[in-house]
Formats: C-alpha cells, structure tokens, sequence
C-alpha cells in the first residue's frame, strides 16, 4: 500500500474509486445473492496475485482516470470474506470495461446550452471480466473484519469534500436566480430577498460543516487526518435533502422562460430579431440578449438533463441520505443529552452530570 501511495504521487497519476457494486438485491448481503457477481468478487487466489469478477457503478470520471482503486462498498462478514477485496489497477488492465455515458453533451453555438456544451461529468458501469491483480497492487484479500470501516473512512472523506464543492453548486444556482432577479427589476421584493436568503443559508450551513469538520478533526495514524464524523456526514446530509429545494427557488425567482425561452437560431433569426430583442425586455437598462443568456444558463443547468443530473448527483452520490442519517445517529452520544435533561427534570443531581461546572 505504501509502496503504491508512492508510486501514485512520484508519477502524479489521476484515479478514481470504484466503491459502489451494483449489488442486486439490496435485501441481501454479497454472498446471499443469488448471482454471486452482484458484488465484485475474489474468484482465484495465486502465488503473483488474484483474479476478480464483478461490476461497480457510477465510477466519475473513471474513462479520463490513469488508474481505478478498487475497495468494499459495505460491512462484511465471514461468509463475504471473497468480496473484501481493495486493489488498484491501470484503465487499460486486461478484462476490465467502462460502459460510459455523459451529462447531456451539447454544440457549442452561440447561446443555448451554455453550461453543458462547455462541461460535463463521466460515469462508468465498470465491469471486471476476470481482471488479474497483481499482489503488490492488492490492499485487501479477504480480510471481511476491516471491509466497513475502510468504506466509512472513504465515505467520511467523500462527505468532507462535498461540504467544499456542493456549496459551489449553490454559488451558481443563487447567481443564476440573483441575476434574474435584478434583470426581471424585482430583487427590492421582500420575497425574493428571502427565498434568496434561503439558498444561502443552505450553502453556508453545508460549508460550515466542512469548515468545522476540519477544526475538529483528529489525528488518525501517521500523517493523516480525519475530519469530525458527525458533522461532515451532517454537511453532506443538507447538501443532499435541500438541492431540490434550492433549484426550486430558483425556478420560482427566475420566472417561466427559464423553460420556454425561445432557442438562439430563432433568436438571432434575421425576421425575429427585433420582435425578440422587444418582447423579452426586462428591466429597461438591461440588454435584453443579457436577460436572455441568463434564462439559458438557468435552463441549461436547472430545467434540463444536467438539473436532473445535480439533483440525483446530490442526492446520492457520497451515499444516500439514509446512509448520512444512520452515521449520525450511531456517532451521536444521545446519553448525554439525556443526562441534561434528567438533571433539568429534577431526576438527577446536576453535580452527578460528568460535565457539570457549577
Ligand atoms: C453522480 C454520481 C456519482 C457517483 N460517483 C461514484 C464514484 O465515483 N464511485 C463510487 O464508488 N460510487 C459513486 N456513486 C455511487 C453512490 O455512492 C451511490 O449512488 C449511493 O451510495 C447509493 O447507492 P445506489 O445508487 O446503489 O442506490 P441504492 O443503494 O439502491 O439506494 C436506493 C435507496 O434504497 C435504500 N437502501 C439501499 N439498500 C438498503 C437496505 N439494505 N435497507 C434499506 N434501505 C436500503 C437507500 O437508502 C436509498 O434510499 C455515485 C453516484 C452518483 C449518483
């Protein structure tokens, strides 16, 4: 392992990780499954390395990566010990596939799309037909015992970085409904101030979670960190429940062309032009191309496939909600607070309460 941590930095390679199997039944655990492969598997151990058999799911940006790091999505146990498996190995390994798609690519013209016919994001189905690993590239070979915590390390890590780029997304999304705003001359109403005032305060509180997440964090083996559990899973928990209600408000705020506006060729159409540059005037000192270039953009990223994109992206990728909400309440001392309120409720000396300070 540290073998490859040096390898990776001297040759500064790009990867990616491929947690999540597609896992069939969810009822079931790995070995449970009907189909065995539904979790990617060990199916032969030899003395130069091991052969592996199974397909992980939205791997990002895995087709652009040099190389994909393998490891467990999930707690195991003994009967699952094949499938408690971390390795790492080169895109072009032998038997390995990338069944990639894209966020809704667009042309580049003059206006429509202007977000996706510039950027996009890469997810793979990623299938390993009997991929041979190497064993100086293998992390984990049947060690079931350390499979769940090795899969909330990484999820801890992923949480604590999405409290920093998520409330990116809402930087965009409350500039879209900002600009809007003032182009449609109604950003004095009470209103639009406070649905404004939301969107940043959902950005805020996920980025505060990152921020203290940092501050506390601990020492964990040598060199490393690890960021406060609870609060980056909360960080990432707001990110992944409000984004529908952030783009919401932006639909709300930015008026109904942020759907029916009408295209660039029609726009900058010879016979069009003057009645479009007339009718889609907003506030009179405003270009109405500006006012209709916003309108794309809140298209582009909050009315069509990207915005679905964002949304389930937030939703889940991370993890699911329900996986942010089960770490926070296995990490959350609730004893303590129901010591305070015993000690409130005259049950309890207050003395007898181990923080008590007078
Ligand atoms: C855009 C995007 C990018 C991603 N990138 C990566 C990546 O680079 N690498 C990677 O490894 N993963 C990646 N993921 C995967 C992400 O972590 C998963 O989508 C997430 O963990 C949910 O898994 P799932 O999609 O299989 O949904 P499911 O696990 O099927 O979840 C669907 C629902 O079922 C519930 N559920 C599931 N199992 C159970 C159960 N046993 N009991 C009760 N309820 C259950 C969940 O809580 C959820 O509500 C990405 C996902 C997205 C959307």
């Amino acid at each position: 392992m540290v073998n490859y941590v040096k390898y990776f930095q001297k040759e500064d390679i790009a990867a990616t990780c491929a947690m999540t199997d597609v896992k069939g039944d969810r009822s079931l655990r790995p070995s449970e499954q009907v189909d065995p492969d539904l979790y990617l598997r060990i199916v032969e151990k030899r003395d130069d390395g091991i052969v592996v058999r199974g397909a992980k799911a939205h791997t990002t940006a895995a087709v652009p990566s040099n190389e994909i790091i393998v490891m467990p999505t999930r707690a195991l146990r003994d009967k699952d010990k094949d499938y408690a498996v971390a390795f790492a190995v080169p895109v072009d390994a032998e038997g390995l596939k990338f069944v990639a798609r894209s966020t809704v690519p667009r042309e580049r013209g003059k206006m429509d799309s202007p977000f996706r016919s510039r950027w996009g994001v890469t997810e793979t189905v990623t299938i390993f037909d009997d991929v041979f690993v190497p064993m100086d590239r293998v992390f984990m070979c049947g060690e079931w015992e350390f499979a769940g915590s090795a899969a909330e390390l990484f999820a801890i890590y992923h949480r604590h970085s999405y409290c920093g780029c998520k409330p990116g997304v809402s930087d965009v999304l409350m500039g879209i409904a900002a600009l809007l705003a003032e182009y449609n001359n109604v950003e004095g109403a009470s209103h639009i101030q406070s649905k404004l005032t939301d969107i940043v305060c959902t950005a805020e509180e996920i980025y505060a979670c990152g921020i203290a997440g940092s501050v506390q964090g601990k020492p964990m083996g040598p060199g490393t960190y690890v960021p406060n559990i609870t609060l980056v899973n909360i960080g990432k928990y707001i990110a992944g429940t409000h984004i529908y209600e952030e783009i919401y408000r932006v639909h709300d705020i930015a008026g109904g062309l942020t759907i029916t506006c009408p295209s660039e060729k029609d726009y900058f159409h010879p016979e069009l032009k003057n009645y479009l540059e007339k009718y889609l005037k907003g506030k009179a000192d405003i270009p109405t191309e500006h006012r209709v270039r916003a309108f794309k953009l809140a298209e582009d990223l909050t009315a069509h496939g990207f915005a679905g994109w964002i949304m389930v992206a937030s939703c889940h990728g991370g993890g699911s909600p329900e996986a942010q909400r089960i770490t926070i309440y296995r990490g959350y001392d609730f004893n303590k607070r129901k010591e305070i309120a015993k000690c409130l409720a005259g049950i309890k000396k207050f003395e007898e309460f181990p923080e008590f300070e007078g």
